[in-house]
């Protein structure tokens, strides 16, 4: 079917909730995609960080057809050992305490929601201007974003907002707070590293009110930022994580992680969910953690992340130039989804536009230091040519 095929089924029968590009891929290796047409990409978002990987990583697809030929869904009422397998490692290189699986990073963060107010009956839940954390409406009242949540109240009660200062984050946190969440890095606003000061205030409010402290790391964990978490860059050590985006190396999957404080809060009904740690994409995710656990990929992480930030400064008509690791964003003074659609469709190198003049790079990790070069030179080369009206 041809694109304008693909075009009318989504204006007739599919809900207008994405602006899509108006290219359709059919494969993908790597840090490359095509179309079908056959053009190559060179793949800069890796699917809003899912693909930390690559697309296709030999390991996911060999543990995926594997599994996939053994057994793919048996409820959470038997055990199964790739999920088994998959929570010690995420408990053993994070928090140290329990895992409970689920299907998105949303739903991580629902069940993080869930956790702390068991743990803290009635309690309050403070978040931080630009966070995203998510679409369901727990997640959704979590995200201090007027455009998001205006259409949707009412919402959940019990969110306090506050700006990203430590001063203004530790007077919100009392008594009555169940936790506070946090991005360590906010992604979807455009790549905004928290201050480590804040970190640090919210670890010590939160001590002290009883709270707890909960890094969402849905878009910043499984090595997107140079360690296996970002919040082992910070110094500072929350009482529980969320995470999903990369953790199936490109296969839908989420987790909750916790230390040991909160470990036990949960009882049996307390949560659940019919697909969630299957052996298919638990399979899949211990592959992914396999390539991503690697120190050497890790270190490159945080060198070629250096490198892009100081290649794009480097570049005329960039401003801002920030991030850790491979999480980058740059600031332009023309409209930057515009310049995402000319770098897609001149240059075949696919960025992403988090706002009306922000750019985010979001690389696969095993990204080369050649692809590095490369890409900067598709983004001089489109902002060196003027926009088309
Ligand atoms: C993507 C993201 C989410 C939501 O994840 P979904 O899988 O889209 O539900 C939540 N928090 C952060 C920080 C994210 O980047």
């Amino acid at each position: 079917m041809s694109l304008a095929g693909l075009q009318a089924i989504e204006a007739a029968h599919v809900l207008p909730t994405y602006a899509r590009q108006p290219v359709e891929l059919v494969r993908g290796a790597g840090t490359r995609v095509w179309d079908s047409d056959g053009n190559e990409y060179l793949d800069f978002m890796a699917g809003i960080s899912v693909l930390n990987v690559g697309h296709c990583h030999p390991r996911v697809v060999e543990a995926v057809r594997d599994q996939a030929g053994r057994l793919t869904h048996a409820t959470n009422l038997f055990y199964t050992e790739p999920a088994m397998r998959l929570a010690k490692r995420l408990a053993e290189s994070s928090l140290g305490g329990k895992v409970f699986f689920c299907n998105s990073g949303a739903e991580a963060n629902e069940a993080a929601i869930k956790l702390v107010r068991k743990a803290k009956p009635g309690g309050g839940i403070v978040v931080v201007h630009g966070a995203f954390h998510g679409r369901t409406y727990g997640a959704l009242s979590a995200t201090p974003q007027e455009s998001k949540q205006a259409p949707f109240a009412p919402l959940v009660p019990g969110f306090t907002v506050v700006a990203p200062e430590p001063a203004a984050l530790e007077a919100a946190v009392g008594e009555d707070t169940a936790a506070v969440l946090v991005e360590v890095v906010q992604g979807e606003t455009g790549v905004h590293v928290m201050p480590d000061e804040l970190l640090a205030a919210a670890r010590a409010a939160c001590d002290r009110a009883g709270a707890a402290l909960v890094f969402d790391e849905i878009q910043t964990g499984m090595g997107r930022t140079g360690t296996l978490w970002a919040y082992e860059q910070v110094g500072v050590v929350p009482d529980a994580l969320t995470t999903a985006k990369a953790l199936g190396g490109g296969l839908p999957i989420g987790a909750l992680v916790t230390g040991e404080r909160l470990a036990d809060v949960f009882a049996p009904g307390d949560h659940g969910s019919t697909f969630a740690g299957g052996p298919l994409v638990a399979a899949a995710a211990n592959a992914a953690f396999d390539v991503l656990e690697d120190p050497a990929l890790l270190a490159s992480v945080r060198e070629l992340g250096e490198r892009l930030r100081e290649g794009l400064r480097g570049l005329p008509g960039t401003s801002d130039v920030r991030g850790r690791g491979l999480m980058v964003a740059f600031e332009v003074a023309q409209d930057a989804p515009g310049l995402v659609r000319r770098a897609l469709l001149e240059q075949r190198l696919i960025l992403n536009a988090t706002g009306p003049t922000t750019v985010r790079l979001l690389p696969p990790l095993i990204v080369a230091a050649g692809e590095i070069d490369d890409a900067l030179a598709r983004v001089g080369r489109v902002l060196a040519a003027a926009p088309v009206a």
